[in-house]
């Protein structure tokens, strides 16, 4: 599909992306560029790029297809960087897992004939660095694309049809709704999981080593989401800060609601509740989204 693919970042989402458009050979080129010489060095051992660029705008020449996957915090620098050196009528997107901030602060750089189109990859892992991506974690995810208003619709289907070749499904949506969708199936979640797991730790009347002993199912699923990249979480709710809170401050009202329902001992309504929340979890399961499985599908690695 295109002559040379740019992944800047190659982590988790970047080295999936190269071991996947490998596998379905999508890219006569993978140029990459990473941070540390540590990941340079892995990246190539691991046949993740022709070639490492030192830096990115030698990364971006020439490349057909320029896919920023770093945490969103280093996309602004990153954009402004490689401006200027992007080809024309070549495509820029990016794989952040929140869509305004992004468009707000890559946008401006961007030269005007060149085509950028903002993405999300509802694929992932709690793992991170290159050596922990593999070809399959696109397979049957949704990625979801916010183009601007004026952006070619011929160069949307087109960076559409390679995230299908990738394995997914796509879905065009406005970045705001983007947003506030995300802040309630992914970062709040998060959010709270890394609270549990925090508060546990706190807990000076049971001790670090019974919390890991006698970890039920329901912690042990909360520590698994909340051994995420620190610094990919951090840019998340920093830059989706809007939305995050809006649906934490609804969630906190809930919360308060079932404590009281708990308080009152009023057994039919914590029952009702429990019943509608488990019939999301079917909708889940029946949309092919996850398994129904007793390990959440973890098995195949897949998660978000
Ligand atoms: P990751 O495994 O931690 O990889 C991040 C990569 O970015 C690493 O190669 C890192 O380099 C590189 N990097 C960081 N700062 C950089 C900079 N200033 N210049 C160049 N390279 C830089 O992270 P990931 O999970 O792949 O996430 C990447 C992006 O995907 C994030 O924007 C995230 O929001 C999005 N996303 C993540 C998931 C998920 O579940 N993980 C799902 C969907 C979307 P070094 O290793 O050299 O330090």
């Amino acid at each position: 599909m295109f002559e040379q693919i740019t992944l800047i970042g190659i982590g988790l989402i970047g080295s999936s992306i190269s071991l996947a458009a490998q596998k379905k050979g999508l890219a006569r080129t993978i140029v990459g560029h990473t941070k540390s010489k540590e990941s340079t060095k892995l990246a190539l051992e691991l046949g993740l790029a022709d070639k490492m660029a030192p830096t990115t705008e030698e990364a971006v020449k020439g490349a057909d297809l320029v896919i920023l996957c770093t945490p969103v915090g280093a996309f602004e620098a990153i954009a402004k960087q490689i401006g200027p050196h992007l080809k024309p009528n070549s495509t820029i997107t990016d794989v952040g897992s929140v869509k305004g901030y992004v468009i707000e602060k890559v946008a401006k750089y961007i030269p005007d004939d060149v085509h950028f189109i903002p993405s999300h990859p509802l694929a992932g892992t709690e793992l991170s660095g290159p050596a922990s991506g593999f070809a399959e974690l696109f397979e049957n995810r949704w990625c979801l694309m916010t183009p601007l208003d004026e952006t070619d619709p011929a160069k949307i289907s087109e960076l559409g049809d390679f995230w299908q070749a990738l394995g997914s499904k796509v879905e065009i949506m406005d970045p705001d709704h983007h947003d506030t969708v995300l802040a309630v199936t992914s970062h709040v979640p998060h959010l709270i999981a890394y609270t549990m797991v925090g508060t546990a730790d706190h807990l000076h009347r049971i001790r670090n080593s019974e919390v890991i002993q006698y970890s039920a199912a329901g912690f042990r699923d909360f520590t698994r989401i909340a051994a995420s990249d620190p610094t990919m979480w951090r840019d998340v709710f920093l830059t989706n800060r809007e939305s995050t809170l809006d649906i934490l401050g609804r969630f906190t009202e809930e919360l308060f609601a079932l404590q009281r329902l708990i308080r009152t001992g009023n057994g039919q309504e914590l029952f009702d509740y429990f019943q509608r929340t488990r019939s999301i979890r079917q909708g889940i399961i029946e949309a092919g989204q996850d398994t129904a499985s007793p390990d959440f599908g973890r098995a195949k690695n897949t998660k978000n």
